[in-house]
C-alpha cells in the first residue's frame, strides 16, 4: 500500500482495501484471523441503477463499486422498479421509488436522501440524481446498515465549493455534498459585438489573439459545465477579482478611456483603493455591463460570482460623485451590484455576491487600507451593504465569511450574517489555511467549524448556505483533499452542513478511521483534535491577530498593525489585554507555555500512532509534526517578548524601567536565534501526500519568513528603555547579547535627558 492511498478521495475509492488490511492486522493479534476474514468477505456484489440513469447516477454507481473493491460489470442496469435483494445496492430516485407506505420517499427532503436496509440487501433512494452522488461518498454513514431505514438530508439548501481543477466534479460533489459550484471559467472578452467602437481601438495583434482565445475558453467551459451539470449541480463563473477595470483587461480599459476620457476616475491621495473608472459616468456602466454579460456569455455557466471589496477600482472624487455622494462606498456598491444584476439577469443567470471581511482600517506603507464596514474608525458591516440589501433584487445570493477578520484563528464571529434579508445569505469558510500556517502544520479548525456554523444556521435559516474553499494560500502543488492532516477540516464542513449536531470527537474519529490504520487512527484523530487548540494559542495571541498569511513579522511596527488589523482590538475585553502590565505578561506567558504544551501532547499521540502507520505516513507526520514544534517555539518567544516590549516602552513613558524584564528577554532572544535555523529542514526527496512532486520541486518552498529580524529589534530597543533609566553599568552583563547593537544615546539625547 503507497501513501496515496490516504486522501479524501482515496478513501472514497480504496476504503475497503485499508479497511481488509487493518482487520486482518487486528485479526493476527487477537487470534480471531478466519472469522474476522470471512467477515471481511464482499457483503455487497451488485449495484443496480434504472436503467438509462442520470449521469450522476451512475458515477454514484461506478464509485461505490471501487469503494467496495469490484468492478464497473457490478454495476447492473434494471428497468422498472427494483426490489431489495441480499448482496444488490439499488440506487433509485424518490420520484419512482414505491416502497408501500411511502415512508422512503417521505424521508427525505431538500436534495438529500435515504437508505433502506432490507433483506441483505439496501436501498438507496435520492431526491435527485446529485443526492446519490452526495450518499456515494459518505458510505461510513449507511454501508453498514443491516436494518430500517436512514435518512440523510442537507441542513442547509445550498451548499457551495470552489471548484478544484484536478479533481472530478462528480467526485467533489460526493466528498462535499455540495450542489453549486464556483469555478474559473475563463472568458476573453474583446467586446467586438457589445462594444464595437471601444473593439476598434485594439491593436490588431490584441483582437486576433483574443479571438483565438475566445474560441478555445469556449470550448473549454462547455466540457466543464458538462460536468457539472451531469453531476447534476450548478456552475458560477467567477467574474474577474474586485471591480478595478484596468486590471480586468489593460488593453480594454485603455482602448475604452481612449473613447470615453471623461469616464476616467480620480483618485483620493494616500488611499489603498483605486479610481480606476468614475461610477458618475454612464459609460462606465456600459462598460462593466458589456465585460460582465461576456463573460457570462462565454462561460456558458448557470450565474457569475463577483468578489468585493479589494481591488476595488471606482473610489472616484471627481466633481461628479463628490456631488452625488458616489465617492461614497455604499453607494459605489449599490450601483454597481444592480449594473451587475442588470447583465446578468435578462440571460437568466443567477448573481452571487461575496462580502468581504478584512479587518480594521490601517496604514500600509504610504497608502491608507480603508477596510470600510468594520466599524471602528468605519462604518459599520451592515452600513457599508445595507444599500445592497435594501434596494437590489432580492434574489441576488449574499456571501459573508464567517470571520470578521481573516488575520486569526478562532476569530470574532462576523457582523453581517443573518442582516441581508430577503437575500439568501451563504456563510463562507475559506479553509485556505492562511492564519493556521497555509496548511504546513497539523491545524485543524473543527471545533471552530462546529459552532460557527450551528450560529450561522440560526442566524440564516435552512434556506440559506454555507460555502467552502478548501486550498492552501501561497502553496504550489497543494491539494487539500489529498493532505493527510488537514483534509479533516473538509470532511468536518461537509459533515456539519449535513448535521449541525455531529459531534467534533465523532467527527475526528470518523475522518481518521478512512484515513489511517486502525490502530493508528483514534491517536491521529486525538492528535488533530488537540492541534487546533495549539494552532490558536500560537498564533492568536490573547485572542489578537497575527500576519494574514500566518508569517513572521518584520518589524515591530508591522506586529503592532497586524495586532490593531484584529477587530478585538477595540473590544472591551480584548483592548485590556493590550495594557502594557505585569499581568499581561503572565497571562501571555502562561498561554504560550500552554501552547507549547499542547504540541507535546500532540508528539504523544503521533508516537502512539507511529508503530501502525506506513512508512511513508510516518515521515510525513514526524517531518510536519517537526515544522510546527519549530515554529511555535520561535513564535512563542517573539509574542510574549512583544509584551515584555510594551510593557517596558510604557514604563519608560513614565520615566522608568523594570531591569528583571532583561532575563526573560534574553532567554528569548536566545531560543530564537537556536530555533531559527531549524524551521522547515526536510529532505528534497521526500514527497507529502497533498504534494504532487517531492519536496525539493515545490514551485514554492515551504517557507514562513525569519523571526530573527523582529527579535532583534525588540531585545535591542528593550535593552535601550531599560538602559535609558539604568545606564550601562547595572544590568547583568550575561544577558547582554555581545552580537546586539545597543542604541547609545546621542548628545541631543543625552542634553534632553
Ligand atoms: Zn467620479
Amino acid at each position: 500500500m503507497t501513501a496515496e492511498s490516504t486522501s479524501l478521495f482515496s478513501s472514497l475509492t480504496r476504503r475497503s482495501f485499508l479497511k481488509t488490511a487493518s482487520s486482518v492486522a487486528a485479526a493476527g493479534a487477537l487470534g480471531e484471523s478466519l472469522d474476522l476474514l470471512a467477515q471481511a468477505a464482499p457483503k455487497y456484489t451488485a449495484i443496480l441503477v434504472p436503467a438509462g440513469a442520470h449521469p450522476a447516477v451512475r458515477s454514484a454507481a461506478e464509485m461505490l463499486a471501487k469503494k467496495l473493491g469490484l468492478g464497473e460489470d457490478a454495476v447492473h442496469e434494471s428497468s422498472g422498479a427494483a426490489s431489495v435483494s441480499k448482496g444488490a445496492i439499488v440506487l433509485a430516485l424518490k420520484s419512482v421509488v414505491t416502497d408501500g407506505r411511502g415512508a422512503l420517499a417521505s424521508a427525505i427532503t431538500r436534495d438529500g436522501y435515504a437508505v433502506l436496509a432490507q433483506n441483505g440487501g439496501l436501498m438507496v433512494c435520492g431526491a435527485r440524481p446529485r443526492s446519490l452522488l452526495f450518499a456515494a461518498g459518505e458510505t461510513h454513514h449507511w454501508l453498514e446498515r443491516t436494518a430500517g431505514l436512514w435518512a440523510r438530508n442537507p441542513e442547509f439548501a445550498m451548499r457551495f465549493a470552489a471548484h478544484h481543477a484536478d479533481h472530478s466534479v462528480a467526485e467533489q460533489v460526493a466528498i462535499l455534498g455540495a450542489n453549486s459550484f464556483v469555478s474559473q471559467l475563463h472568458a476573453s472578452v474583446s467586446l467586438k459585438d457589445e462594444m464595437p467602437e471601444v473593439y476598434a481601438k485594439l491593436s490588431p495583434a490584441v483582437q486576433q489573439r483574443l479571438a483565438a482565445a475566445e474560441a478555445d475558453d469556449m470550448k473549454r467551459n462547455a466540457a466543464l459545465v458538462k460536468e457539472f451539470h451531469d453531476a447534476d449541480v450548478e456552475a458560477f463563473a467567477d467574474l474577474p477579482y474586485g471591480n478595478n477595470f484596468s486590471r480586468w483587461s489593460e488593453d480594454l480599459y485603455n482602448a475604452f478611456l481612449a473613447v470615453y476620457p471623461s469616464a476616467k476616475g480620480v483618485p483620493v491621495e494616500h488611499s489603498w483603493e483605486r479610481a480606476a473608472l468614475c461610477p458618475s459616468d454612464p459609460a462606465t456602466w456600459k462598460l462593466f455591463e458589456a465585460y460582465v454579460r461576456e463573460c457570462a456569455r462565454q462561460s456558458q455557466a448557470d450565474g457569475v460570482a463577483c468578489t468585493f471589496w479589494d481591488q476595488f477600482g471606482i473610489f472616484c472624487h471627481d466633481e461628479r460623485c463628490r456631488k452625488n455622494g458616489l465617492d461614497q462606498f455604499k453607494n459605489e456598491l449599490q450601483v454597481a451590484i444592480t449594473h451587475y444584476y442588470a447583465a446578468v439577469q435578462p440571460m437568466g443567470k443567477k448573481l452571487h455576491l461575496r462580502t468581504w471581511s478584512s479587518g480594521c482600517p490601517h496604514w500600509l506603507g504610504a497608502d491608507y487600507v480603508h477596510a470600510p464596514g468594520y466599524s471602528n474608525f468605519s462604518e459599520s458591516h451592515y452600513e457599508l451593504w445595507s444599500r445592497v440589501i435594501n434596494e437590489t433584487p432580492k434574489e441576488i445570493l449574499i456571501q459573508t465569511k464567517v470571520y470578521h477578520s481573516d488575520c486569526e484563528p478562532d476569530p470574532r464571529f462576523t457582523t453581517l450574517l443573518g442582516h441581508c434579508k430577503p437575500h439568501p445569505e451563504i456563510v463562507e469558510y475559506q479553509m485556505v489555511g492562511q492564519t493556521i500556517g497555509r496548511h504546513y502544520f497539523p491545524a485543524a479548525t473543527v471545533a471552530y467549524t462546529a459552532w460557527t456554523m450551528k450560529k450561522a444556521h440560526e442566524l440564516i435559516g435552512a434556506d440559506g448556505g454555507a460555502e467552502i474553499t478548501p486550498g492552501g494560500t501561497n502553496q504550489s502543488n497543494y491539494d487539500m483533499y489529498a493532505d493527510l492532516l488537514n483534509s479533516v477540516d473538509i470532511f468536518a464542513w461537509r459533515e456539519l452542513t449535513w448535521n449541525l449536531n455531529a459531534s467534533v470527537t465523532q467527527i475526528y474519529a470518523d475522518w481518521a478511521a478512512q484515513m489511517y490504520p486502525a490502530q493508528a487512527a483514534p491517536h491521529m484523530a486525538k492528535a488533530m483534535l488537540l492541534s487546533e487548540e495549539a494552532a490558536n494559542l500560537c498564533w492568536s495571541p490573547l485572542g489578537h491577530g497575527s500576519s494574514t498569511n500566518s508569517d513572521f513579522a518584520n518589524d515591530i511596527e508591522r506586529r503592532e498593525t497586524l495586532l490593531r488589523y484584529t477587530n478585538r482590538y477595540y473590544l472591551p475585553e480584548y483592548a485590556k489585554f493590550l495594557e502594557p502590565t505585569k499581568e499581561n505578561i503572565a497571562r501571555i506567558v502562561a498561554e504560550k507555555q500552554k501552547c507549547l504544551a499542547g504540541i507535546d501532547a500532540m508528539f504523544v499521540e503521533l508516537n502512539a500512532a507511529m508503530p501502525y502507520l506506513m512508512e511513508e505516513q510516518t515521515l510525513e507526520l514526524a517531518t510536519r509534526f517537526d515544522w510546527f514544534r519549530e515554529f511555535a517555539a520561535c513564535n512563542t518567544a517573539l509574542d510574549v517578548s512583544l509584551w515584555r516590549f510594551r510593557y517596558l516602552r510604557a514604563q519608560a513613558a513614565m520615566l522608568t524601567t523594570d531591569p528583571a524584564e532583561i532575563k526573560p528577554l534574553a532567554e528569548a532572544f536566545d531560543t530564537v536565534t537556536q530555533h531559527a535555523p531549524k524551521l522547515f529542514h526536510y529532505d528534497p526527496a521526500q514527497k507529502f501526500t497533498c504534494y504532487d512532486v517531492p519536496l525539493g520541486q515545490l514551485r514554492t518552498k515551504p517557507n514562513l519568513g525569519s523571526p530573527l529580524r523582529l527579535m532583534h529589534e525588540i531585545y535591542t530597543k528593550s535593552l535601550a528603555f531599560m538602559e535609558a533609566s539604568t545606564g550601562p553599568d547595572y544590568l547583568p552583563k550575561e544577558f547582554i547579547r555581545a552580537e546586539v547593537q545597543i542604541n547609545i544615546p546621542t548628545e541631543s539625547q543625552r542634553q534632553r535627558m
